[in-house]
């Protein structure tokens, strides 16, 4: 098996008694890839500092919606200065999330930083990477519109000018918005993460979503620590569970998981360009 895990927080202080161990795991169970993405300017550092610590562990630099409050605009000379490391593939994660964060103020705060760093992601010629989080997780709503609104003028724009975005603008991280909302991601350019909710029971109309992907789009990815898949729901999620999402999509897709990890794993390195 040749997996990439896309999304995983490794920095984070659950793994701080054991980093090691669970990166040897993951390597050992066959993920060739990790995309650790930071999420305000102390994080994305530690991202950084992991993948020049690991061969098969790639940064993304970003702020993260929930963390708007950790911005300055004294950082903006810091980013570009992280965001131009050479093991640096993505700026992420960025987005909105009206989950967390209800406060109108503040949303407009999210936009702002999200715009920057969308500026950002055009200077540096990497991709986005995107997280959306809805008032209430439900499955369409005012944060998807909102930034399809932000964005379409500028894959627009980067298609017009042939610009390297224009096809790739990146991935919306553990997409969760209905079949309509995925087939506009997939029109815009985005490939689209499926995360460990796959493996749940109750979750059958993201299953239905995630069968009406084409497979050329998909990527997955843990968002380790959190989204534990079956079955280690409730306890800490680590990249080398990814497998498990890979087994769950080879069933809804009718492939072998071989298959499903192989192409994924292309997906990955067509979106981050870091090689076979
Ligand atoms: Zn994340």
């Amino acid at each position: 098996m040749n997996l990439t895990d896309t999304h995983c927080h490794l920095y984070w202080n659950k793994f701080n008694e054991d980093r090691d161990e669970v990166i040897r795991r993951a390597i050992d169970a066959g993920v060739s890839r990790m995309l650790v993405p930071g999420t305000t300017i102390e994080t994305s550092r530690q991202a950084i500092n992991l993948a020049e610590q690991y061969e098969q562990i790639y940064a993304a630099v970003g702020i993260h919606p929930t963390d708007t409050d950790s911005f300055s605009e004294n950082d903006i000379d810091g980013f570009y200065k992280l965001a131009g490391h050479e093991k640096v593939v993505a700026i992420g994660e960025v987005g909105l999330d009206y989950y967390w964060i209800k406060d109108s103020e503040k949303q407009k705060l999210q936009k702002r930083v999200l715009s920057f760093q969308v500026q950002m992601a055009e200077a540096l010629k990497k991709p986005l990477v995107i997280h959306l989080r809805e008032a209430s997780d439900s499955i369409s709503g005012p944060v998807f519109d909102d930034f399809f609104e932000l964005i379409e003028p500028w894959i627009k724009q980067w298609k017009t000018q042939n610009h390297a975005l224009g096809l790739n603008p990146g991935v919306l991280h553990s997409f969760n918005g209905d079949s309509p909302l995925a087939a506009k991601g997939i029109q815009l350019g985005f490939f689209l993460g499926a995360t460990g909710p796959v493996t749940y029971s109750k979750t059958a109309s993201y299953r239905e979503m995630i069968k009406s992907l084409p497979l050329d789009r998909l990527l997955i990815e843990t968002d380790s620590p959190f989204l534990t898949p079956v079955p280690f729901r409730g306890k800490r999620n680590e990249p080398a569970f990814v497998h498990h999402i890979a087994d769950k999509i080879s069933e809804i897709h009718s492939k072998s998981p071989a298959e499903i990890a192989e192409i994924t794993t292309a997906n990955a390195a067509r979106l981050f360009a870091w090689g076979d």
